[in-house]
């Protein structure tokens, strides 16, 4: 085995919602640059990142629906929006000294790199950071149906996905069930059978089963997530859910 190959790589999935921090809709910046350097931090500790940016703080397919737009245009919008975040995001890994490139599943050409699985995997080679943008260029799916994705072509080890306002994956929702509790580890088949949906759409989650890609649910707003969670591993003790073939178990 190469080198090449032994080095690690992850997918991370940064939702619209965790570029927009603490406002209603739109891009913070504290929250945008934050991200930018946990990324380029990574990168530059010896991992391989590919990034799958959603859209959700500027534009939502099924909502825009419900106001009367056609399904598939809304949806389409909605992956533009995933373009418009990643230029943002593109920006500022590059001002946090990373090097990146964007590559979309929709053709805006003036703009980015189309998706090539193959050219994506020379850039993560070669030590860029990939941004992935345009979801999976196909309406009536989620950007998580895209990260599910880029995950497997990518070979990533693992699927890293940051959540906002939760730290894991619970036996029911804490906000009104005190008595929820955490699952430190999850199984594919008990998560999909259960319809836990905070954790990502049912087809992505079946896809990463099929493939046996592990995936971790971590709260991006705590401070230092994303290195702690690509370097350190998540500790599933204190927060966090991974989600594999293994036994699932409870936190705590
Ligand atoms: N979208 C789509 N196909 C895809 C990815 C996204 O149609 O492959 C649309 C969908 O309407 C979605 C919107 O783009 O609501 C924004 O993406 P998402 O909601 O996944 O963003 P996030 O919740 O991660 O911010």
């Amino acid at each position: 085995m190469s080198t090449q190959e032994s080095t690690p790589r992850v997918v991370l999935k940064v939702s619209g919602e965790s570029l927009q921090g603490q406002r209603d809709s739109g891009i913070d910046s504290a929250s945008l640059n934050d991200i930018a350097r946990q990324i380029v931090e990574c990168r530059n500790r010896g991992v391989e990142i590919g990034v799958v940016v959603g859209g959700g703080n500027l534009f939502r397919g099924r909502l825009a629906s419900q106001l009367g737009m056609a399904e598939a245009t809304a949806h389409y919008a909605g992956m533009l929006a995933t373009i418009i975040n990643g230029l943002a995001l593109q920006d500022a890994i590059e001002a946090a000294g990373g090097e990146v490139r964007t590559m979309s599943a929709l053709q805006v050409r003036q703009v980015s790199e189309i998706f090539i699985r193959r050219r994506a995997l020379r850039h993560l080679e070669k030590g860029r950071i990939v941004l992935c943008v345009g979801g999976t260029g196909n309406p009536y799916v989620t950007t998580d149906t895209a990260a599910a994705l880029r995950g497997i072509e990518l070979d990533a080890d693992q699927l890293l996905m940051g959540k906002h306002g939760t730290d894991g994956v619970y036996t029911a929702d804490p906000a009104t069930h005190p008595d929820a509790r955490r699952y430190a580890r999850l199984n594919y088949r008990e998560a999909l059978q259960q319809n836990l949906g905070v954790l990502m759409d049912a087809s992505a989650l079946a896809l990463c089963e099929e493939h046996s890609l592990p995936i971790v649910v971590f709260n991006i707003e705590t401070p230092d997530a994303i290195v702690s969670t690509v370097i350190d591993g998540p500790n599933l003790e204190q927060a966090g859910t991974r989600v594999d073939h293994g036994d699932t178990l409870l936190a705590g």
